[in-house]
């Protein structure tokens, strides 16, 4: 019921901007309105802090369907549960309700700012400071290719806090799009997701109330990661809607071309593609709700010892299922598949970074084989 009441908006308010979305590389404030009147942009926050309550598998199937008809409009549900897991696995109640209350209600969205200019795969190689003044952190930094930075209100920020500790002196801060010293850059000229603007972050004694951090001094690096075990997965959601919309959109396509006098859907060649395409979607799928269970068991309290396996599993083989799938689309609406008269060449383009963020797809199997290793 939730897919169909997902995919049903999408059809209607989400696809037919997707093309436009793209060219103008605009961001879509009509699709989020329409996510927020349907309580679709933040889907993950508990009722408890207004929000629908959604389950992580819940929360995929959202991504999935936005992704689907727009990959740029799924960052909306994707990114917001990125900048505030941090918040929900160790912020304080005070922290929960000051800025998860307000993201319920679509007031304001949450980026994430992990990533820096020399700090990319090696994330804990970070500069960005955090001194102690008072009551108060005092920021100085810059922070690099933050998706949606500029339209959030609330980014949730690692910096050093202890230089001589290495990723132990690292700690999460929120900040606000207001604050002092606080600023960002121009958008980035990309590939695809044109409509998420990404964008660096500038910190220049930004000056924010020590009750921000989240979580204890020190744990920053580590709740960074334990974050990314559970958004890792709704990455590979936005790959799995992505690769369905390729599919979707071939398959209705070689039932109506027309090549040697019958539709190019009856050559045995063009079935094998599209049979392994399917079998890639469906595996990459059911990995990924694997993963989305074990992520929903662990939010709960429960130790699940493979999250961070299955996590980044799903993430490798879902993006990797995406950009084969988009390119064979391509392939198989021929000519016109290379021209932007159709969806399937922007799906290629967005696909793409799927296999790159929230950790590149070699660092997925780093990860995969540490914990096959240890
Ligand atoms: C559009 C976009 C949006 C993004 N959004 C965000 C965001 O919201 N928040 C955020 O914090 N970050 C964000 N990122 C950053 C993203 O997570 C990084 O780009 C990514 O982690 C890779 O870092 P890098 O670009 O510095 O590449 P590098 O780390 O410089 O990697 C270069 C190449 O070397 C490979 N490599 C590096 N180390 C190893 C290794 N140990 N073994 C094997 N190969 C290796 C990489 O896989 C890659 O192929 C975004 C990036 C983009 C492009």
């Amino acid at each position: 019921m939730l897919r169909e009441t997902v995919r049903a908006l999408a059809d209607d308010k989400i696809a037919p901007r997707a093309a436009e979305v793209d060219e103008t590389g605009e961001f879509p404030w009509d699709v989020y309105k329409a996510l927020v009147d349907a309580d679709m942009h933040a889907v993950h926050i508990p009722e408890e802090y207004g929000g629908a309550g959604a389950d992580a598998l819940a929360t995929v199937i959202v991504i999935e369907e936005v992704a689907r008809a727009c990959a740029s409009s799924s960052l909306i549900p994707a990114v917001n549960k990125l900048g505030t897991v941090p918040l929900l696995l160790v912020g304080s109640e005070e922290l929960k309700r000051h800025y998860l209350e307000p993201t319920a209600r679509g007031e304001g969205m949450f980026s994430y700012g992990l990533s820096e200019p020399d700090a990319g795969s090696d994330a804990a190689a970070m500069r960005t400071t955090a001194v102690r003044d008072g009551d108060h952190y005092v920021l100085n930094g810059t922070k690099r290719w933050i998706t949606n930075a500029g339209v959030s209100e609330y980014y949730t920020v690692m910096a050093v806090t202890d230089p001589a500790a290495g990723a132990r002196g690292i700690s999460a801060f929120v900040v606000e799009k207001g604050d002092e010293g606080f600023s960002v850059g121009a958008k980035e000229k990309k590939l695809g997701i044109k409509g998420s603007p990404t964008r660096e972050l500038y910190f220049d004694n930004c000056r924010i109330p020590a009750w921000r951090m989240i979580g204890d001094e020190g744990t920053g690096f580590k709740t960074a990661l334990a974050t990314l075990d559970h958004t890792r997965i709704t990455i590979a959601a936005q790959a799995l809607g992505i690769a369905q919309g390729a599919l979707d959109y071939a398959l209705g396509y070689v039932k109506e071309r027309k090549q040697f006098g019958k539709p190019v859907a009856d050559f045995q060649g063009v079935q094998f593609m599209l049979a392994d395409m399917a079998m890639k979607l469906e595996a990459a799928r059911q990995l990924t709700y694997a993963a989305a269970g074990k992520s929903e068991r662990a939010m709960h309290g429960e130790r699940v010892d493979d999250l961070t396996f299955f996590s980044s599993a799903c993430k490798c083989a879902a993006s990797d299922a995406a950009m084969d799938i988009t390119v064979d689309a391509v392939q198989l609406l021929g000519g016109y598949g290379y021209t932007s008269d159709f969806p399937v060449e922007r799906m290629m383009r967005d696909a793409k970074i799927t296999q790159i963020y929230e950790g590149t797809n070699q660092i997925q199997r780093v990860v995969m084989a540490r914990q096959l290793l240890k």
